[in-house]
């Protein structure tokens, strides 16, 4: 297969990836999406064999070793793909892309071994590139996958002089890089590669529970651009096009995730060390509550003229999302007015909620964005939370220096009444007391969001 052909191909995978990002970014077109960047890859993977031989710039030397990593590969990763639970998703995103940040690492010095002494500076620049921020994305995912999977402390890890620590670990860092350069060898990429690692498990330990999907982000973003250098190195179009799309789509959405939840960049990353100390034991307060029955939420919702649906991360736990459409139909046929109030971040990656109604078919134009909704509240006769509390927590409004301070909520005490679906008196991911649970407006009906929902609605056709 000629040069020129290999190119052409690249360009249409590349080509596939940019359809697939258009198609993902609407609820109706995102399926779509999927295939197309499915196809994409696959495209993407396939032409390499064709193309590379003994001449080329990409000889294909041991294929059984090739082979048999991809079968590795395949007979990991397809299961894990398809057991997930929905909310374990971000865990698993930070554990492929941490993957492949220290695949793209390990490439890139795979590559300057190969080089050797014929190596550009150019070369040995966008090797250094790699190693370091393949390094610190692999290192860093693989912490923020232990906090998501509370295999360690989901608190911001901090300790005394941990900025000075971090700060001098980055100059070394950079130092080290610019050992190699200059002097070249295999000993300082080495301990460059070392150090670059401890920098990634120190640039993520002080980021507390609720921000470590923004930094899983954050280092999508920087697998995206090792993948871009490792394309100038190993002279591939195909790399530098797909990880400059995945650097881009990735800083974009680290943006949009730390807007929405009211936040700086830096004040995710390092705001530890400037916090006060909160309680976030999480131990409920001794204070009375307003708790009902479903028979108590039925007649509520019975008379209602309006009622909004806030959905959470407890419904994804429940999956209770056909169980909250049947709820809505029946309101809807009994003439109430019914709109869902989706946060942003509500749920545990950007999205969430959206993907889970649209598996239970629920209406796109049911869907009332925070900004849409929030002016409606105060027309509202019921606002129902289902496994929310954080993006509902007026701490966000009015308590300064908690961990959500800042964070735009779904403006629930606004509405007549409140009825909160959740199993007990622990707070959310925040770990943070919700005053709205102690309101006299609101109503508590304790259980699982998908065995109280069901109580619901019997006890609703019952009326
Ligand atoms: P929260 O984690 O704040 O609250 C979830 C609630 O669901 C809890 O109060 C829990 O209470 C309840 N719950 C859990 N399981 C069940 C169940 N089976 N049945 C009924 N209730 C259940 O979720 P939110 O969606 O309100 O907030 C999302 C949080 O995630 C925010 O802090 C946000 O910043 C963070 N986050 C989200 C991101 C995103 O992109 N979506 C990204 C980064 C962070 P109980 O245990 O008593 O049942």
């Amino acid at each position: 297969m000629s040069r020129t052909i290999y190119d052409l191909i690249g360009l249409f995978a590349g080509v596939c990836f940019i359809l697939a990002l258009k198609g993902l970014s609407h609820p109706k077109t995102a399926r779509r999406g999927n295939k197309i960047g499915a196809l994409g890859a696959t495209i993407a993977m396939l032409v390499v064999f064709f193309y590379a031989n003994e001449g080329s710039s990409l000889p294909l030397n041991n294929l059984g070793w090739i082979l048999g990593a991809i079968a590795v590969g395949a007979l990991v990763g397809v299961p894990a793909a398809r057991k997930v639970q929905m909310t374990q998703m971000p865990q698993l995103v930070a554990l492929f892309n941490g993957v492949g940040g220290g695949a793209a690492a390990l490439v890139a010095i795979v590559e300057y071994l190969h080089l050797g002494d014929t190596a550009t500076t150019a070369e040995v620049i966008f090797t250094v590139f790699t190693v370091i921020v393949g390094c610190v994305s692999f290192s860093g995912s693989i912490i923020t996958f232990m906090k998501l999977q509370e295999l360690m402390t989901t608190r911001p890890v901090v300790f005394p002089g941990g900025r000075f620590v971090i700060a001098g670990t980055l100059v070394a860092v950079l130092g080290v890089a610019v050992w190699v350069v200059t002097a070249l060898g295999t000993t300082p990429l080495l301990v460059l590669a070392g150090l670059s690692l401890l920098f990634g498990v120190l640039f993520v330990l002080p980021v507390g529970g609720a921000d470590v999907p923004i930094v899983i982000s954050l280092l999508n973003a920087f697998t995206g651009l090792t993948v871009a250098a490792s394309g100038y190195v190993l002279d591939s179009v195909l790399l530098i096009i797909a990880g400059t799309l995945v650097g881009a789509s990735g800083t974009i959405l680290t943006r949009l995730m730390a807007e929405a939840m009211g936040r700086s960049l830096f004040g995710t990353l390092f705001g530890a060390f400037t916090a006060k100390p909160q309680d976030t034991s999480g131990v409920a307060e001794d204070r009375p509550v307003r708790s009902g029955s479903p028979d108590d939420v039925a007649i509520l919702l019975n008379y209602a003229r309006r009622v909004v649906i806030v959905p959470g991360f407890g419904l994804a736990v429940a999956q209770a999302q056909h169980t909250v459409r049947e709820l809505a139909d029946l309101m809807i046929s009994k003439g109430i007015d019914v709109a869902y109030g989706i946060h942003p971040v509500a749920g545990r990656m950007p999205g969430h909620m959206n993907v889970l109604l649209a598996e239970a078919n629920v209406p796109y134009d049911q869907l009332l964005e925070m900004d849409e909704v929030n002016p409606t509240f105060g027309q509202t006769d019921v606002a129902i939370v289902i496994g929310a509390n954080d993006v509902v927590n007026p701490a966000a409004q009015n308590t300064p220096g908690c961990p959500i301070y800042g964070m735009p909520i779904l403006e629930v005490s606004n509405a007549a009444n409140v009825i909160f679906l959740k199993r007990s008196m622990r707070p959310g991911f925040a770990g943070i007391e919700n005053e709205l649970l102690y309101d006299p407006k609101t109503m508590l009906l304790f259980g699982d969001a998908k065995a109280s929902l069901t109580k619901v609605v019997g006890a609703l056709k019952a009326l």
